[in-house]
């Protein structure tokens, strides 16, 4: 199937790949981290802030939009890119880790979820099917797959029908976006012809579920392999061990995508196992909540101590927030509740993600990554829970 994707795995230093990932809308260098612009928009930034953060991709939900403004109504406006004004490339999540959380609202069964909509509660039904079709009228240079996801812990038996039914249901979301991506539905939207579909892995925190998850996926064929069903409360080793054991057995040529991790640490230790992509809704909404991270670990802007301050929140970085602003202005915006302390803190804590992961990429290059990891990691966690 000829999507325009395309992913080249430039250097290799252990089990971490420097990569260059081919997609509609642009190229993104991986290990990369994507912002979570679950609404269409990355909360309290404009598009032209994310821009100038250097930003190569951008996340959005399609259970979201699905609901609000609508498909429908995106795909009049040219898809996403042309509605929000965002050029560069954007991964849509389907929304099955949304829509499994509205736990006692949906019914789930082999066709697909039927589920009270959280905004009006009308009744909705999603299949993977239709959420193929949902991402192709979006217009999104990746499409996720539809998938059951679980919560954790979860007894093993549930865990194994969840991987099964996402299974099945993998097969079905292919057939349907080779039916779009070939012409044969036209009546299905397609603002952007060359979007490509990532697969996504589940079985919790079970190895034989997640070796079983992999095979079938893998039959199936998509551009690209996610890792579902971790950050969800499980312990940190937990995960990073699961993730790599399904990173080692997923193809060296595509790309591999952690979902919704994690703490900058987290990224670290999963980029150190062959993990290439990562989202999660940390960076943004901690920023909300007045947590900075910084080198030598977060910090709680909000604290008395802060007061008096007159450095940046990290003194050696270069984002807009800390060139300008003490750590003593940042806290008054916030306790004085300025709308201004929301889009400072964001900028700052994605620009830490969005360096960390060129920190990353630069050390895999020159082939120093376990040095870099240990001096990135020590520094990070040595007064992590003493001074917040
Ligand atoms: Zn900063």
């Amino acid at each position: 199937m000829s999507t325009g994707f395309g992913f080249d795995v430039m250097a290799r230093d252990g089990r971490a790949r420097r990569g260059r990932l081919r997609l509609a809308h642009g190229v993104v260098d991986t290990p990369a981290f994507m912002p979570v612009g679950t609404r269409g928009a990355v909360k309290a930034l404009t598009m032209a802030q994310l821009h100038d953060l250097g930003a190569d991709i951008m996340l959005a939900n399609a259970y979201h939009l699905h609901l609000r403004p609508g498909d429908d109504a995106v795909a009049r406006a040219g898809g996403l890119h042309a509605f929000t004004g965002w050029a560069k490339p954007i991964l849509t999540d389907s929304g099955g880790f949304q829509v499994f959380s509205l736990a006692g609202r949906r019914t789930v069964s082999d066709e697909g979820v039927v589920f009270q909509s959280h905004l009006d509660g009308s009744a909705r039904a999603l299949s993977p099917e239709s959420v193929a079709d949902i991402q192709s009228r979006l217009g999104s240079d990746v499409a996720m797959v539809f998938d059951e996801c679980t919560a954790w812990p979860v007894e093993r038996e549930q865990a194994a029908a969840a991987m099964r039914r996402t299974l099945r249901w993998a097969r079905r979301a292919r057939d349907r976006f080779a039916a779009i991506s070939s012409g044969r539905a036209p009546e299905v939207a397609r603002p952007t012809p060359g979007q490509a579909q990532f697969g996504i892995v589940q079985g919790s925190t079970f190895k034989d579920l997640r070796d079983e998850s992999v095979a079938g996926t893998l039959a199936v064929g998509f551009e690209a392999y996610a890792i579902g069903g971790l950050s969800v409360g499980e312990p940190p080793e937990v995960m990073y061990d699961i993730a790599g054991h399904t990173a080692d057995q997923l193809p060296a040529t595509a790309p591999r995508y952690l979902m919704g991790a994690g703490m900058p640490n987290d990224l670290v230790e999963a980029v150190g196992r062959g993990i290439d992509l990562f989202d999660c809704v940390l960076p943004t909404r901690n920023a909300r909540n007045g947590q900075l991270f910084t080198r030598d670990g977060p910090i709680s802007i909000k604290n008395a101590r802060y007061a008096g301050d007159d450095g940046p929140p990290d003194a050696e970085c270069q984002c807009p927030t800390c060139r300008s602003h003490s750590r003593a202005y940042l806290r008054h915006l916030f306790m004085a509740g300025e709308m201004s302390a929301a889009t400072l803190n964001t900028a700052h804590n994605l620009h830490f993600y969005l360096d960390t992961m060129r920190q990353i990429r630069k050390a895999i290059e020159f082939g120093i990554f376990e040095d870099f990891k240990h001096a990135y990691l020590d520094r990070y966690t040595r007064r992590a829970h003493s001074l917040t």
